[in-house]
């Protein structure tokens, strides 16, 4: 007799959530024909990423709950104040982060990218990320605006180099060189931001993946497209500080909507 409720329960369970399934699928699929009309009508596109792109890969949101500035404080970990404090610390700190990355590999979204800047459909991937997986996927046109761990600099003489293992001394004067990261407290790389910004004002369309457009200067990218006339489309879980500005909103994840975009 208990069976019987409990299992049409669960069937109706089941059933709703089929249904809820099947009609995000349905929605999902159509935002994604719009969003491939769009990058081939509004072309030049030019992708913006963040966070979200990565942790498909495994990479935790620095800013979620979960992420990595609940466990380490980042006045005491990542502000350029507190690498000269103590280099020592920080490059501890960094060493796990580098562990981290080596073990992450590019997902689906990053592979999508970088086919559709070979086929011409991208022009270049501006990034909030650190990791690299887009060069690593195949990006060639990528602006890092907030550095890369895959690099080091010298405070003291300027040196940079590849970054090949945790606090390495400096090729050229022998201090302790800092990731090539940018840090809570310094400024972004002005070459970076500089070409960024051009490329936002000359999209036909700006991309944005994965990034709830709340850090600036890089939040200001999409307000550089719209008041040059280009379109904005945002993929990202959850809502953005754009999302009533956008031409078309898919709320799902980069790798399940850009590989979409491939038969375009
Ligand atoms: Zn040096």
């Amino acid at each position: 007799m208990w069976a019987t409720p409990c299992a049409s329960v669960s069937a109706k369970r089941t059933r709703t959530s089929v249904l809820k399934r099947k009609s995000f699928t349905t929605r999902h699929s159509t935002t994604v024909s719009e969003l491939g009309k769009l990058l081939l009508e509004r072309q030049p596109c030019v992708v913006l990423t963040g966070a979200g792109i990565s942790t498909e890969s495994g990479i935790p949101d620095f800013r979620s709950p979960s992420g990595i500035w609940a466990q380490y404080d980042p006045m005491e970990y990542a502000t350029i104040d507190a690498f000269r404090r103590d280099p020592v610390k920080v490059w501890e700190f960094y060493a796990l982060r580098l562990e981290a990355l080596a073990r992450a590999e590019p997902n689906a979204g990053h592979v999508a990218l970088a086919e559709l800047e070979r086929r011409g459909l991208v022009r270049a991937v501006v990034t909030q990320n650190i990791d690299g997986l887009h060069q690593r996927a195949g990006s060639r046109e990528v602006i890092e605006v907030h550095g890369s761990i895959r690099t080091a600099e010298c405070l003291a003489c300027g040196e940079e180099t590849a970054l090949e293992q945790a606090m390495p001394a400096c090729p050229r004067c022998g201090e302790v060189m800092k990731p090539g990261v940018v840090m809570f407290g310094e400024l972004l790389p002005p070459g970076a931001m500089e070409r960024a910004t051009e490329l936002a004002r000359e999209a036909g369309l700006l991309l944005v993946v994965g990034s709830a457009l709340e850090v600036y200067p890089v939040a200001g990218l999409p307000e550089e497209t719209l008041s040059a006339g280009g379109a904005l489309a945002i993929v990202n879980r959850g809502p953005t500080a754009y999302d009533g500005r956008a031409d078309l909103k898919v709320d799902a994840g980069a790798g399940e909507t850009l590989s979409r975009l491939l038969p375009v």
